[in-house]
């Protein structure tokens, strides 16, 4: 079983640098399970592989004590990618995976363009388990099957395929998603699961679990449905991408700063307004909170499909209770994120996104623009966010401070607008721009709006990806 890391960033060669090994030398290291050998294929300053080679002892395994006597001699375990391979990663590339480099510490976080294969990979759902868990993190994925016996065509499929993922992205960050999605693929792990494997979930998915779409999943599997690791693990993974629910003196703070005119029900009236002016049917509504601009929507007949989508399940639980006590079966209220592309969202006339990008870090904007108008490509997009030259006006905030403690940024008219513009020009979008609250001569309306309409009508679908 092996694991093969390619670079083409140049002089791809720093790949060596970033793996802690020379590519001039093969390597071998002794786990518990086996030989973990580390070679370079191909080092030239265009193309540079390193491949992590396991050669797990079928007898050592035995020996371990390992399940049934029929899994000790038939199993497949030295040959596909397992939570074996997931030790040898962090044993062997343990720096990488920290994103330790002394020579380089720059090409850490840098993305650079990277391969990794997968000779053999089980994968307990298919190919499009596979899908489900790599596409939202962005990789181009390319998939061969291995039939069962080339000999027996009869036998059918095999649950292995040769994996290859491809993306510009950071080498820490694709050891970490391949060291825990790989024993998720799997559903087997070779040793006992306990409290510490908690915490390398954690580690190890930082920066990207909680807001995967299919984190429950993961989380499940990885910690071998541990019922009560599970629990723990996941109400963690909420508390992190739903920083701002449990924040009350954030959310006074908010209020506190806007609620003179009540700037929140305005901007939402403002949107419905523009919605039915613009002739939109259905919509969705991302980053929709606890869902007063579903409700907003679901009184007006005019609106045949109504859809809110958050990556924090404590709002949508807020959302679906107060939509239920208004009898508004027909709103429907989804999980997931405006990070993630998502098949779901194509079709719809139009897009709300109220008072969400600021939330996102703005390195994350690239990826939102790219899924929403790229992917997603709706007719009409509406977008609001604060307009941070009006902060002056509101008594409550001190100076320089945001309206809110988890809004990463908050912009002027000007940075919003060429946002707007360039993000426009770039999908084929036109824009417009719109003040929502009391106009100030001097710093304008304490909210920004800007509506993009597609330049040419009606196409839905995904034609900039
Ligand atoms: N649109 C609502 C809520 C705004 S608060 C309103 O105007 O009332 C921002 C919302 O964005 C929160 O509910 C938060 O959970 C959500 N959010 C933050 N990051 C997100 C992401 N990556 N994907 C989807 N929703 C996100």
């Amino acid at each position: 079983m092996y694991l093969s890391i390619t670079s083409t960033h140049q002089p791809a060669t720093d790949l060596g640098f970033l793996l802690h090994k020379h590519p001039a030398r093969a390597q071998s290291f002794s786990l518990s399970f086996g030989q973990v050998h580390v070679f370079y294929p191909e080092a030239s300053e265009g193309r540079c592989t390193a491949t992590l080679l396991l050669d797990i002892d079928p007898i050592g395994l035995i020996r371990g004590g390992q399940k049934s006597s029929h899994f000790k001699y038939v199993n497949d375990r030295p040959y596909v990618a397992s939570s074996f391979l997931s030790v040898a990663i962090a044993q062997v590339y343990s720096s990488a995976l920290s994103g330790r480099c002394k020579q380089y510490p720059e090409l850490v976080e840098k993305r650079i363009p990277l391969e990794a294969t997968l000779a053999a990979i089980p994968s307990r759902g298919g190919k499009q388990l596979i899908k489900r868990l790599f596409e939202p993190l962005g990789y181009e994925i390319q998939l061969i099957e291995i039939p069962l016996d080339e000999q027996f065509p009869e036998w059918g499929r095999s649950p292995y395929y040769q994996l290859t993922l491809r993306q510009e992205i950071g080498l820490k960050d694709l050891l970490s998603h391949l060291y825990v999605l790989i024993p998720v693929l799997d559903n087997q792990k070779h040793y006992f699961v306990g409290e510490d494997e908690l915490g390398k979930l954690f580690k190890h998915g930082e920066k990207w679990l909680s807001t995967h779409p299919e984190y429950e999943l993961i989380t499940k599997r990885y910690l071998k449905y541990s019922n009560k690791l599970v629990a723990t693990a996941i109400s963690h993974l909420e508390e992190l991408h739903n920083p701002m629910l449990d924040d009350e003196e954030s959310e006074e703070l908010e209020e506190k700063a806007e609620k003179p005119f009540r700037l929140h029900d305005i901007r939402l009236q403002q949107v419905v307004d523009q919605l039915k002016l613009l002739g939109a049917k259905s919509v969705l509504d991302l980053g929709c909170g606890d869902g007063k601009l579903l409700r907003l929507l679901g009184n007006e007949k005019c609106f045949t499909r109504i859809v809110g989508v958050d990556v924090s399940y404590t709002s949508l639980q807020i959302a679906k209770s107060r939509l239920e006590r208004q009898k508004m079966n027909q709103v429907e209220l989804w999980h997931g994120s405006v990070l993630y592309r998502d098949k779901r969202w194509i079709g719809f006339d139009a897009a709300t996104v109220v008072e969400v990008i600021e939330h996102l870090e703005i390195e994350q904007l690239s990826a939102f623009e790219q899924i929403l108008f790229g992917h997603a490509r709706h007719n009409i997009v509406i977008l609001t966010t604060p307009n941070v030259e009006y902060n002056v006006r509101f008594e409550s905030l001190a100076s320089g401070q945001f309206r809110h403690k988890d809004h990463r940024f908050e912009w002027t008219r000007a940075e919003f607008q060429a946002w707007a513009k360039q993000v426009a020009n770039r999908f084929e979008y036109e824009v417009k721009w719109a003040s929502v609250g009391p106009i100030d001569e001097e710093v304008g309306s304490p909210t920004q709006m800007a509506i993009f309409q597609l330049r040419n009508g009606e196409v839905h679908g995904d034609n900039n990806s």
